[in-house]
């Protein structure tokens, strides 16, 4: 099995933790012995948060989707965003919210789950109080971690642990845009993800009645 940052190989390590023995939760309760918290920090594209949403309701996996107010790449208070989370909550994730310190405007869109956007470590894994806080105890732990930051498992593809069941519990940080574009390196996986949202951009300005002739 190669580690590719593709979708097969995504859906693989999904399935390896099923071969494993884990349920896939929510955060909330717990962390549960046999637990996958598998959380997705959407910085780039709702694009990518929805193929992999689809792909993971396939596999009858659940996730959480942290979303940003704030982002520069997307806009959550547009008809695009509010569709977004209709359709996350549709295919049974849950949605809470990616934000950027100090702003913690929890509304009604999201569940009491957060993380924050490129954090310092002097208030990363402060707990909040009534929030769930993805980088606070009990749900952080760097034993118990993978993030795929940057296109790099910095301890490794979580694969062939997940499906020898080696974890007690795990919280995965996956970045849909790393794994629905492809690149073998960070650089050429966003210079793709790019030239779709420009492909995806002339369509939206046609469909605004500007004239490209
Ligand atoms: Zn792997
Ligand atoms: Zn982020």
């Amino acid at each position: 099995m190669s580690c590719s940052f593709d979708l097969d190989h995504y859906a693989e390590i999904l399935e390896a933790g099923k071969v494993g023995g884990y349920r896939f939760a929510h955060f909330g309760n717990g962390p549960e012995r046999g637990n996958i918290y598998l959380r997705h920090d959407i910085d780039l594209s709702l694009d990518a948060a929805l193929r992999m949403a689809e792909l993971e309701a396939e596999h009858d996996v659940s996730a959480t989707y942290l979303l940003m107010t704030e982002s520069v790449f997307y806009n959550l208070a547009s008809s695009e965003g509010i569709d977004a989370i209709v359709r996350l909550r549709d295919l049974g994730h849950a949605v809470g919210l990616h934000a950027v310190y100090p702003s913690l405007q929890l509304d009604e869109r999201f569940d009491p789950v957060v993380s924050w956007h490129n954090p310092q470590a002097d208030y990363r894994s402060r707990s909040i109080p009534g929030v769930t806080n993805v980088y606070a105890e009990p749900f952080f732990d760097p034993p118990t971690y993978r993030s795929d930051s940057n296109q790099h498992w910095r301890s490794g593809c979580p694969h062939e642990e997940l499906r020898g069941g080696g974890f007690p519990w795990l919280q995965i940080l996956v970045h849909p845009e790393i794994w629905v574009y492809e690149g073998a390196t960070m650089g050429l996986t966003m210079r793709a993800m790019l030239n779709a949202e420009k492909a995806r951009r002339l369509e939206q300005l046609a469909a605004d009645d500007i004239v490209l002739d």
